[in-house]
């Protein structure tokens, strides 16, 4: 069984660990360097990524959690985690870092105050069975992608129809909406299949 991580500093925490056990892995909070090596893989959670940035420092996890990425290990971000991984962040706070593990520019809050938060459907690919039934909370969306970053999902309908929401570069994978709170494990059992390959 995978043993895998949800990177608890701040965020929805509980909502990932209880996806990924019902999904399959070994689910545990992480929040410690020494926590961190016990682990396959690792989620960041939604929340807010100019916070988890911060924690994240002072909580010295950021140097360990760079050396996993580089070395291979497995990350699924939702919604913050996404802005967590991504390599260029428009609309973000100055100061805020992430691991830079995707190769991708994303927009913060980028669907607009109007619309803090909505649901739409959206197919990832990869995933069978109906669309998803996509949470948007303040989130962001994916404005580029590098050429080796394969883009797995985008809004179907509405105003933000053909928004890329989510996307895999080799272990990393992403998105903007947050299925850990739906109660639909497909996403989380992509993510401990892709744990799995990589063990
Ligand atoms: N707006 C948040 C941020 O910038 C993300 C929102 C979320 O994770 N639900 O980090």
């Amino acid at each position: 069984v995978p043993v895998i991580g949800v990177l608890a500093l701040q965020g929805d925490v509980r909502e990932h660990v209880a996806a990924l056990a019902g999904a399959g892995a070994d689910a545990r909070a992480v929040r410690r360097p020494g926590e961190l090596d016990a682990v396959d893989g690792l989620v960041v959670p939604g929340g807010e990524s100019t916070t988890i940035s911060k924690l994240v420092d002072i909580f010295e996890m950021r140097e360990p959690i760079d050396k996993r990425i580089a070395a291979g290990m497995p990350v699924y971000g939702s919604c913050a985690g996404m802005i967590m991984l991504a390599t260029e962040v428009l609309d973000g706070r100055p100061d805020q870092r992430g691991f830079a593990g995707i190769e991708m520019t994303v927009r913060r809050n980028a669907f607009g105050r109007q619309v803090d938060s909505f649901e739409a459907p959206v197919t990832v690919a990869g995933v069978d069975g109906e669309p998803f039934h996509a949470v948007f909370i303040r989130a962001p969306w994916v404005e580029r992608v590098g050429p080796g970053v394969e883009v797995l999902g985008r809004v179907t309908d509405g105003p933000a129809a053909d928004r890329i929401v989510a996307v895999r570069q080799g272990n990393l994978l992403a998105t903007s909406f947050h299925p850990e709170l739906t109660g639909d494990l497909r996403l989380h059992r992509l993510f401990v299949d892709v744990v799995r390959a990589a063990a």
